[in-house]
């Protein structure tokens, strides 16, 4: 048999690089909507009002009262690698904002219906204007795809509906709605918990009542306490942990050896975005193992601030994983701490007992 003639390569269309690349970055809703609250935050918020169709899949539309964005770049809001964040590559050493890739409002615009609203402090109206392909698009066919003046409040209210439309085979994978919803408000009450100084509100489209409700001025217990509940914000332990050495600042509320679950409920913060680690989730686990009755798992809320210049967030463009220097003896660092802490209330308890 004769081999057949290689086959040509060419270069991808634009579209088709953008649309593949947008079903990376945003798997689930859930991603999507991770997005548009750092956004929110990254812009000085103090209050995101979410609301959610079918679990994100028919409708997302978060509004806030931050900034606002200039009227002047709606053109480009939603183009591939726009972004007001970050400008040299060496900047990403002392990232402070959540986001930094401009790519976030591009993915979504490719693979859903997106509008925004919007109004600066500077601007006398609010501009609305809707977007395909990462572009500006009519609303309807016919119309002009200019922003158009509304009325608005101060802030920027973004639309997102029909997640997937054009992606069927991902689409179809979505087998239940309040799967769905329960990672969105999984999400939001991680980030409700964490933001001080923010409230948040999250609730399905229709329902009157909030799932979520936490007002801008409540602590971070009671932020626990809203958003999980009254029995575990009682039964926590705070504490802070500074190392130079490391580079770390550490802001912690871990249950003690009074509160114990069937699971883990792991509420982990490096530089303020929320990522996950199995390697930290484990070795707190152990740490909890020799203080719980057997089976009995912790609630740990855990913000570690590192030095940025010590930090990798550039791993993936989801930022869901992060590498930072001397993460073993980071890890370490806290688990002893929670150790001495969790033996430290064992024993007044011991005590109070015999007495
Ligand atoms: P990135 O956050 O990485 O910069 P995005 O695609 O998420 O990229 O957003 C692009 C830009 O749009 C941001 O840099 C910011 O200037 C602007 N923006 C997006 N969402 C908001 C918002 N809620 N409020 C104010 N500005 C926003
Ligand atoms: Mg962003």
């Amino acid at each position: 048999d004769e081999l057949e003639p290689p086959r040509r390569i060419r270069a991808l269309h634009q579209d088709v690089v953008n649309k593949i690349a947008a079903g990376e970055i945003i798997v689930a809703p859930v991603h999507a909507l991770k997005e548009l609250i750092e956004n929110a935050v990254d812009s000085g918020s103090t209050s995101l009002e979410i609301v959610v169709k079918d679990g994100g899949l028919k409708l997302l539309q978060i509004t806030d009262n931050g900034s606002g964005i200039s009227k002047d770049d709606l053109p480009i809001l939603c183009e591939r690698f726009t972004t007001s964040k970050l400008k040299a590559f060496e900047d990403l050493q002392a990232i402070g904002t959540y986001g930094f890739r401009g790519e976030a409002l591009a993915s979504i615009s490719h693979i859903a219906h997106l509008a925004v609203t919007t109004k600066t402090a500077d601007s006398s109206c609010a501009w609305k204007a809707h977007y395909a392909g990462g572009k500006l698009t009519p609303p309807k066919a016919g119309q002009s795809a200019d922003p158009k003046a509304c009325a608005g409040r101060q802030g920027t209210q973004i639309t997102v509906e029909d997640l997937f439309y054009n992606v069927p085979t991902r689409r179809r994978a979505f087998r239940s709605s309040s799967e769905e919803y329960a990672k969105i408000a999984d999400l939001v009450g991680k980030y409700a918990v964490h933001c001080q100084g923010v409230a948040f509100s999250c609730k399905k489209h229709g329902e009157s009542g909030a799932g979520i409700a936490v007002p801008a001025t409540a602590s971070i217990r009671d932020r626990i306490r809203l958003t999980h509940n009254n029995a575990v914000a009682n039964d926590l332990i705070d504490f802070q942990l500074t190392n130079e050495q490391y580079g770390i600042k550490v802001d912690a509320l871990v249950s003690n050896a009074n509160h114990s679950a069937k699971r883990t409920t792991f509420l982990l913060f490096i530089n303020h975005r929320s990522v996950d680690s199995s390697a930290i989730k484990k070795a707190i686990e152990q740490t909890y193992a020799a203080f719980l009755p057997k089976g009995g798992k912790p609630f740990v809320y855990l913000s570690l601030e590192i030095d940025p210049a010590r930090v990798d967030v550039n791993v993936h463009p989801t930022k869901r994983e992060v590498n930072f220097l001397n993460e073993e003896e980071i890890i370490e660092l806290v688990c002893d701490d929670i150790r001495q802490r969790l033996g430290k209330v064992d024993t007044s308890r011991t005590f109070m007992t015999q007495s």
